[in-house]
């Protein structure tokens, strides 16, 4: 490809990219692949000649589009936002063409200049306090890029290891001045709630360092009195606490920790506190949301992701540190060739992150910055909320449904009132569909769907037409439910028949009071003439009778049920007649008919 052809092609795949994210909505946004789908479409080996510029991209739709996930897409709803927007995409467009490394201040002075700039904005955008910003004055704070929330903490968590391996040894000077380091790492332990996100984890066992889960209390915030307890118990058996993560905005439900709280427990006990804001740390650009910064001076870090709400397309966290010499001890090398003649005057961001090299990040964040203006972003991030808010209201109006957490911000998480087993069927349906897409989570023992409002483009009208799709999906789940439970009882009829011996199935129609285990056959007297239920059964035969959706054979049978509805019957010869009725029509109102015949304890899932 020469310049001449790369001006023709960057200039169609520009309209590809505004062609696809216009009309994203069209797109399926959960792909129907099985695994290994790909290695049926491409060549396993690489092309030994050059192939045409068309043939390769017209390769696109064919073989990659019918394999992604759009995360871009109005119905995507699962996992947290990772939106971009034009400002963004140009960003990094143009940073790709000038692929700087930049390391050090002097392998390119630009990329490193504008980073600690723009980190300073957002961290005043946000709120952060000044002891996280550069400045010119002597302060040791600052601002960097890195990667992902999940390096972030990896880093923080590295950094305050060593000053925790230096701590100890500056106190146990005397006594245990022996230790090498990686004894005192086996004392470390570090702490975060049970709703933290596995990030944690990983950070701890790259760091080869204890974790404790802090159980988490009823709105899944950490609780602190179960935190000091754990620190005391570990000091008690000779271990050093050192770290503690803190979220503001879990995974599962957008929880809060209350740095107000644990601060204090870490500065009293000298711990590192880390705050991982990932997703919930694009709001505090909006004053109203910024309850939830408060303690934040205990903090000695902090990140959160534009990348994921903020229209800065991936890769893009923000993280500040109140000390980076913290960072310097912890991740400088200094090879000859890395010197310049301005070392020790600009930042060298390679002591800040654990590979040499970073991207010219901070441009997409500056054109993003400057095109919306702080107002701009403001009103994106009001705008998901108040979308969230739609569906939460939309859930709350329909009393089959549960939602088990408080909504904080674009996040609702939801679940059916018939318990785990039908809410991750309902998921499992919906993602089937693939017309929207959630997730689940676990919250303690509940298995919850979240919904997380994402696209900047997602309209309230959407919102509705999401809901239908799930309130429909539901009616079906259920009916199928209901149906099989109604079979259920008919293997419980026999079981209970044979146990009686002289008793035939006739007795259960009876509609005498019956045992727990048999009482739902006095549903099944929904059969009997003489009982006040009869008429709307009656009717709804009657309607069924002349039902043309139904097969002549069905409609047959159930003009033979209606007639025979007038004598009493074996409930037996009539389960698979009223079996295919339920599949055939998922919404019935013999759905509610049944439900409303049966009695709280018959509802409740055995
Ligand atoms: C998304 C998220 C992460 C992980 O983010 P990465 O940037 O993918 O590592 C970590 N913590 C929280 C709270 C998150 O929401």
């Amino acid at each position: 490809m020469d310049f001449a052809e790369y001006r023709l092609r960057g200039k169609e795949m520009v309209d590809y990219i505004a062609d696809y994210l216009e009309n994203i909505r069209d797109r399926r946004v959960y792909p129907n692949v099985k695994p290994g789908y790909m290695s049926q479409l491409i060549p396993h080996s690489a092309p030994l000649d050059a192939e045409p510029w068309d043939q390769v991209f017209g390769d696109v739709e064919k073989y990659i589009m019918p394999g992604i996930t759009h995360w871009q897409s109005p119905y995507m709803h699962a996992y947290f936002p990772a939106l971009n927007s034009f400002p963004s995409l140009l960003g990094d467009m143009l940073a790709d063409a000038i692929n700087c490394l930049g390391f050090t201040w002097a392998s390119s002075p630009a990329c490193t200049e504008l980073e600690i700039l723009i980190m300073n904005w957002l961290g005043k955008m946000i709120g952060l306090t000044d002891e996280f910003l550069h400045s010119s004055t002597n302060s040791k704070g600052g601002g960097v890029i890195q990667t992902t929330a999940s390096e972030a903490t990896l880093i923080c968590l590295l950094a305050s290891r060593t000053e925790a391996i230096q701590k100890y040894r500056d106190e146990n000077e005397t006594i245990e001045s022996e230790l090498d380091d990686a004894e005192i790492n086996s004392r470390l332990v570090a702490y975060c709630s049970d709703q933290a996100h596995s990030s944690v984890e990983k950070a701890g066992l790259i760091g080869l360092v204890k974790l404790r889960y802090i159980e988490s209390d009823d709105v899944y915030s950490l609780r602190v009195d179960k935190l000091i307890e754990a620190i005391e118990c570990d000091k008690k058996k000779n271990l050093t606490p050192f770290f503690v993560c803190a979220t503001l905005g879990t995974t599962a439900a957008c929880a809060f920790d209350n740095l107000e709280l644990i601060g204090p427990v870490c500065k009293k006990e000298n711990l590192w506190l880390h705050v991982d804001a990932a997703y919930a740390g694009s709001s505090f650009i909006c004053p109203e949301f910024r309850k939830w910064l408060k303690g934040i001076h205990y903090a000695q870090s902090f990140a959160f992701n534009p990348s994921k709400w903020l229209m800065v397309n991936f890769d893009c966290t923000a993280m500040w540190v109140k000390n980076c010499e913290a960072l310097h001890r912890t991740f400088n090398v200094e090879p000859l060739y890395l010197r310049h003649e301005n070392s020790g005057h600009g930042i060298d961001y390679m002591h800040w992150q654990i590979p040499l090299s970073k991207r010219f990040r901070a441009l997409k964040l500056w054109f993003v910055i400057r095109s919306y203006g702080i107002k701009g972003l403001q009103n994106h991030i009001r705008e998901g909320v108040k979308r969230a808010q739609k569906f939460e209201s939309l859930v709350r109006s329909d009393s089959r449904f549960l939602i088990p957490a408080i909504r904080h911000l674009g996040l609702v998480v939801f679940s059916l009132q018939h318990g785990n087993h039908l809410t991750e069927r309902l998921l499992k349906r919906l993602n089937t569909q693939g017309d929207i897409h959630c997730v689940p989570a676990a919250l303690k023992d509940k298995y919850v769907i979240r919904f997380t409002v994402s696209s900047q483009y997602t309209t309230d009208d959407d919102i509705v037409k999401d809901w239908c799709k799930i309130e429909n999906a539901a009616t079906i789940i259920i009916s199928e439910h209901e149906t099989t439970k109604f079979l259920n009882v008919q293997g419980e009829y026999l079981t209970a028949a044979k146990k009686l011996g002289t008793f035939g199935t006739s007795l259960l129609l009876s509609n005498t009071p019956m045992s727990p285990k048999v009482v739902n056959g006095s549903f099944a007297a929904i059969f009997e003439k003489e009982d006040s239920v009869l008429s709307p059964w009656t009717q709804w035969l009657n309607q069924l009778c002349n039902e043309t959706k139904f097969s002549p054979n069905l409609q047959k049978r159930t003009r033979g049920d209606l007639f025979r509805s007038r004598k009493q019957f074996s409930l037996d010869s009539r389960l698979n007649v009223v079996h295919q009725m339920f599949f055939r029509i998922n919404s019935s109102p013999l759905l509610e008919f049944v439900k409303n015949t049966m009695n709280e304890d018959e509802i409740k899932e055995e």
